[in-house]
């Protein structure tokens, strides 16, 4: 059975989802989004994704026909249309239709979707084992061009770095700011633990600061875990004592190789499993009722 999709103020079958060419997300990747999850019934921290969601929209100055409250109505309503608790979803504004010139005065209304669907998890075996990664040399995109902090529909940058990966047999590739520093990965941020010290980059080095990385910042902590968001590069990659992988898609994720360097002892490390297991549990109670 097809799903039922949000476009511009209706629920529509998908068949009849269907967008101009002339929009000018598809001509230009005009246009920004958000990746969210509903566990159990509720959509986890659907209130910060909304919030990312407005600033994205800002920082391109685009204006959204919606509030914050009608944004979150209509994802709750996606979900229950299609008889969804435990879905991925992914909202997009973009800029709308227009001619095909750049300009996006000519493009009066932002095209509004948002789509609730069945999540594409890694196996669940990867959380054990570990997954092997590289650094690529495709840089993050500085924030003075494009700011990685605005979750746009350009995802050029992120996809060429996915090919490098790809091409070496890898799943994901860590990418690096302007300066060296690490920066992120195509689709999620990046964490290590050195000597009980739990690191990641700043957002000003140019990261989409993840709504993930920031429940994970949170948790640890809770747990009494220093936290730096700090700058530095591949070296404290090599010499961490454990690596993960922050997103919505993929949870926390264990990274064991990095350029096919063995991290700390080559097995995802305990304060890992510690802040696994209480993302987990956080998921169940943190969330707007669908
Ligand atoms: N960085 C990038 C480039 C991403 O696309 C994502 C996924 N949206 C993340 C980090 C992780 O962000 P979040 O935890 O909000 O999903």
């Amino acid at each position: 059975m097809g799903l039922i999709i949000y476009l511009n103020g209706e629920f529509v079958p998908e068949e009849e989802a269907k967008v101009s060419v002339f929009d000018h997300g598809y001509l230009y990747g005009d246009g920004v989004f958000e990746g969210i999850r509903a566990y159990h019934g509720k959509v986890f921290r659907l209130k910060e994704h909304i919030d990312r969601f407005f600033d994205s929209a800002k920082a391109i100055n685009m204006t959204l026909p919606l509030s914050k409250q009608e944004v979150i109505d209509v994802v709750r309503e996606t979900c229950r249309r299609n008889g969804l608790t435990d879905c991925y979803i992914r909202l997009i504004a973009s800029r709308g239709k227009g001619d095909l010139g750049l300009d996006p005065a000519k493009c009066p209304v932002p095209t509004i979707v948002n789509i609730a669907s069945s999540i594409a998890l890694y196996p669940e075996e990867l959380y054990h084992t570990g997954m092997s990664i590289i650094t690529v040399p495709t840089r993050r995109n500085i924030p003075e061009g494009v700011n990685p902090r605005i979750k746009s529909l350009n995802y050029l940058n992120n996809i060429m770095a996915k090919i490098e990966a790809s091409i070496a047999g890898v799943p994901e590739a860590v990418m690096l700011n302007q300066e060296g520093y690490v920066a992120e990965c195509t689709g999620d941020n990046i964490f290590i633990v050195k000597d009980g010290v739990l690191k990641t980059p700043a957002p000003y080095l140019g990261i989409l600061e993840g709504v993930t990385r920031n429940a994970v910042i949170e948790l640890a902590l809770k747990r009494g875990i220093k936290v730096l968001e700090t700058a530095f590069p591949r070296y404290d990659l090599f010499t961490a004592d454990e690596c993960f992988l922050t997103g919505t898609a993929a949870e926390l994720i264990p990274v064991v190789k990095i350029d096919n360097r063995v991290i700390g002892d080559g097995k995802p490390g305990p304060v890992f499993y510690q802040l696994l297991e209480d993302f987990r549990e956080l998921v169940k109670v943190d969330g707007i009722d669908i």
